[in-house]
């Protein structure tokens, strides 16, 4: 029997479960996946908006601008990099200069700090590789970057070391409200018992609303496909270049990333498939040709991957925040597209207020509130290394050699608060295989040591969970 059941543990649930957590109540998340951050908050642009782009009085809004102003500290007491590096809106058509204008007052009503109209030369000289066509831009400077997985990683742990109970691998199949006024959950791994239920199941918000409410809702995919190129391209530009949005979003950015890459995309393709999150040729070369409009010469001879996540938009377009009418102690958390990644500390606090409404919240006494990262050796000089080494030998030991990630940092990785038990748990946590050679090299080793330190066979090693398995059996046998 828990107070509050959480489902989906993406940045939204993780932010929830960390603000709850530090209340004297008893929390669960129920994840179906075999890991945190496995759903549409592992595949984005990881851009802290600014938030001149939601319209005004809106709730993405109101939350945009709250998460932005929260992020430095959030991110300080996780231990993760975040960056204002800024955003450019750039504009390539003298007749689409108003456009730019009514961001900017937008931005102002929006209470967005700093927001600065910039004339064609002023843009060309922050951005040398911007479009010849460059009419102008709105400069942004509260905009950030920053690395998605260990933001959603950071808030569960703290949320799991605080007390929160995260049930993985456990999939939500109906939910009952008993007469009782309490919420039986029926799972693929038992029946959970809540007195009241939070909805942060991202692309599926709406099958899980649906399940207890009479009004329904509707949410459709809208999958954005990315290119990410190498760090030898991280630097071809130095803010986050935007085109002017559309009525599909804000449209192909090129921007670098928090570890030094460029990244490339998205684009808006809706589809009716839940889990489509495959790239297709067209939707690469569809961002290629819209990219290459406002910045010229993007170097895609670089790509080292292609990827795609699903925004989960809502026909309302704004986010769904609040009790369902017809359902009390029902929360939903719905139609969380973007700026669900920058809203989300915002969206943690705006529950709890709504939790605390219904139930009278009360703190708990030594709440933590900070955690450290998994210990990185990227940037120690050659004296620190060799002082490390000393204490751990496993910090000698290279697995990665893309990335220069140590047995140390994948030891970490898996013997934490709801540490790594799949490749891509490691990826995530240590950056082990997101290089240029995309684990080609130091996937068998890292299985070696997921199999030593888990005690689980290569054959039940995943890359993702599920069916997601590397090696199918042995072909030969240890004499
Ligand atoms: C292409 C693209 C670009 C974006 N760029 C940005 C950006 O730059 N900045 C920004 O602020 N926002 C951005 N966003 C939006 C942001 O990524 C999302 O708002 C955010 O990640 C949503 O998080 P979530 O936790 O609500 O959903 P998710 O991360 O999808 O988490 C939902 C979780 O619920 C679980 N779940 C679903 N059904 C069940 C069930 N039945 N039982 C148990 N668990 C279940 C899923 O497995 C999943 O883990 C972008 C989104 C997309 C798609």
């Amino acid at each position: 029997m828990y107070d509050v059941v959480i489902i989906g543990a993406g940045v939204t649930g993780a932010a929830i479960a960390s603000e709850l957590a530090k209340y004297d109540i008893k929390t669960c998340i129920l994840e179906k996946c075999s890991d945190v951050c496995e759903g549409t908050s592992k595949a984005n642009s990881a851009i802290i908006h600014a938030g001149y782009d939601a319209a005004e009085g809106s709730l993405k809004a109101k939350l945009n601008v709250r998460g932005n102003e929260m992020m430095d500290k959030l991110c300080e007491d996780l231990d993760i990099p975040f960056k204002r590096i800024g955003s450019l809106v750039v504009c390539i058509y003298k007749e689409a200069l108003p456009g730019l204008k009514e961001l900017y007052d937008r931005g102002i009503k929006n209470g967005v700090k700093g927001l600065k109209l910039l004339s064609r030369e002023e843009a060309l000289t922050m951005e040398p590789n911007l479009s010849d066509d460059t009419q102008g831009a709105l400069f942004a400077p509260s905009a950030g970057i920053i690395c998605p997985f260990e933001l959603n990683i950071g808030m569960a742990e703290i949320a799991a070391m605080n007390g929160a109970e995260f049930k993985l691998n456990t999939e939500v199949k109906d939910i009952k409200k008993d007469n009782d006024g309490k919420f039986r959950i029926i799972t693929s791994n038992g029946e959970y018992t809540a007195r009241y239920v939070v909805n942060a199941a991202g692309v599926y918000a709406d099958v899980i609303h649906n399940m207890v409410s009479t009004q329904k809702m509707h949410i459709t995919q809208r999958r954005g496909d990315y290119c990410l190129l190498d760090k030898q391209a991280g630097g071809y530009v130095n803010h986050v270049i935007f085109p002017q949005p559309t009525e599909l979003g804000k449209g192909v950015l090129i921007s670098p990333t928090v570890h030094g890459n460029l990244i490339v995309g998205p684009t808006a393709i809706e589809t009716e498939d839940k889990e489509g999150t495959g790239t297709t040729a067209e939707g690469i070369g569809e961002l290629t040709q819209k990219a290459g409009s406002h910045v010229k010469n993007i170097p895609m001879n670089k790509v080292i991957t292609s990827f795609a996540g699903l925004r989960a938009h809502e026909d309302g377009n704004d986010f769904i925040i609040g009790e369902a009418e017809d359902v009390p102690g029902f929360i939903d958390c719905a139609g969380i597209e973007s700026p669900g990644l920058s809203s989300c500390p915002a969206i943690g606090e705006m529950v709890c207020v709504i939790l605390d409404k219904l139930m009278n919240l009360k703190k708990k006494e030594n709440v933590i509130t900070k955690r450290k990262a998994v210990r990185r050796t990227e940037g120690l000089s050659t004296e620190e290394m060799n002082l490390l080494i000393k204490e751990n030998p496993a910090y000698g030991n290279v697995i990665c050699r893309c990335e220069s990630i140590t047995e140390g940092e994948i030891l970490d990785a898996i013997h934490r608060p709801l540490g790594a038990t799949t490749l891509d748990g490691i990826k995530r946590r240590t950056r082990a295989g997101m290089g240029r050679c995309q684990a080609g090299f130091c996937m068998p080793r890292t299985m070696e040591i997921l199999s030593r330190e888990l005690g689980i066979k290569y054959e039940d090693i995943t890359k993702s969970g599920g069916s997601s398995n590397i090696v199918l059996e042995r072909t030969k046998e240890e004499a």
